[in-house]
């Protein structure tokens, strides 16, 4: 069977094979501590729920218009834009089913198949991106990220890669797979080659309210000049444990929007609507409990980075934001996906290897620390077992 060049490249995420592998070894009986798939392990919270519930019962069960319901759009450009210090349209917001479709459908509308535009992301960088520039035919341009500035982009690469023939700049802060925040000083410097090259950037702010230690993430989209050439990705999956409801937004100059709501018509159609109606309670709804969840995920990265850093030949920086630790475990000279696969059969973690985000992820693992403390502790004695008979 023949398939067009944009899904014959094509590859699924990591996440999700190492998952149905540890599933299998789960049915073959084996204790295996889940750290592979990203996603919050608390529920949604009880009153986003009733409010989806409710909408059911009260038939929010129709279409509604592609980009979003009008009062969603509201309160969505109302948030995002007070959070950001930033003014944001309702017009300018594209409702979608999760932060994806925001990713990929911008693209095909900004990137012409089969010619010479150029798409720089990070690597290692969440699989979408990969994904998203073979499904629009652009040319993909990989920035490698560097580990002493906190995974945030090697500078001097990116000015290598950056040139005229670049259409979009893909940036993720905080990030997936490292944690990472890029500092403004990187953003500012993004945003001056935006300007002198006329591109894009497409800026995924998906962890933007997970973020630790009092810091918070810069958005590029608040520098002078850039909201008019940034879509801000950004959604309800990892703030308010919401990622099998589907709802996401992306923000964006009108005209783009109108082109994404084309888009949206003609294959989504438009998002569940009593999962748009959760999503209103979830904005307008009280936010301590979010609060009190970044608390918790603060505590379980210092358990996990600390015991990281001590297993011997292991190093961990420390993550500033999302809920992934990043270890560099170069000093085995082992292949990280070696690795990976043998930590899961031999001491039952799944985790990933810095490779399904990227070549430039080699030499390290991702392990999602969304997860109690007590198995995040018994996941570091394994680890520790494993790595001792290494060492
Ligand atoms: N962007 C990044 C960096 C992510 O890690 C994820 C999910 O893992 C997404 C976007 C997509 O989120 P959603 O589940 O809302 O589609």
């Amino acid at each position: 069977m023949s398939f067009s060049d944009r899904v014959e490249k094509l590859e699924s995420e990591g996440a999700y094979i190492v998952m149905a592998r540890a599933n299998q070894l789960t049915a073959k009986g084996k204790d295996i501590i889940h750290l592979e798939i990203g996603q919050p392990d608390f529920p949604t919270y009880p009153h986003i729920a009733k409010a989806g519930m409710d909408a059911i019962s009260e038939g929010f069960t129709r279409y509604t218009s592609p980009a979003g319901m009008p009062d969603l759009r509201e309160v969505i450009a109302k948030d995002a834009g007070e959070r950001r210090g930033m003014k944001i349209d309702p017009s300018e917001v594209v409702v979608g089913p999760g932060g994806k479709p925001g990713l990929l459908f911008p693209t095909l509308a900004l990137v012409e198949p089969g010619s010479v535009d150029e798409v720089i992301y990070p690597d290692p960088g969440f699989p979408t991106y990969v994904a998203m520039v073979d499904i629009a035919g652009g040319v993909h341009k990989p920035v490698p990220l560097s580990e002493e500035k906190d995974f945030s982009f090697n500078l001097e690469e990116f000015n290598q890669l950056v040139s005229d023939r670049t259409r979009l700049v893909v940036i993720n802060t905080p990030a997936n797979p490292t944690g990472g925040i890029m500092p403004i000083s990187d953003l500012e410097k993004i945003a001056e080659a935006a300007q002198k090259h006329d591109f894009w950037v497409m800026s995924d702010e998906i962890y933007s309210r997970l973020t630790y230690d009092g810091l918070t993430a810069p958005s590029i989209a608040t520098l002078p000049g850039m909201k008019e050439r940034t879509i801000i990705v950004d959604g309800f999956s990892k703030t308010y444990s919401m990622t099998g409801w589907r709802l996401g937004y992306s923000i964006m100059p009108e005209p783009l929007a109108e082109r994404i709501s084309l888009l949206y018509t003609h294959s989504i159609g438009c998002t569940a609507a009593f999962t748009q109606i959760a999503g209103i309670e979830a904005i307008t709804g009280p936010q301590d409990m979010v609060d009190d969840v970044v608390k918790e995920y603060q505590q379980r990265r210092d358990v996990m980075v600390e015991g990281l850093n001590n297993i011997p030949g292991v190093t961990c920086r420390i993550p500033q934001g999302a809920f992934y630790a990043f270890p560099n475990v170069s000093s085995f000279k082992i292949p990280s996906q070696e690795l990976a696969l043998r930590i899961l059969d031999e001491s039952g973690v799944a985790l990933l290897s810095g490779t399904d985000f990227g070549p430039h992820g080699e030499g390290y693992l991702r392990l999602c620390y969304a997860n109690s403390i007590d198995k995040i502790k018994l996941a570091l004695v394994r680890l520790k077992g494993f790595f001792g008979k290494l060492y």
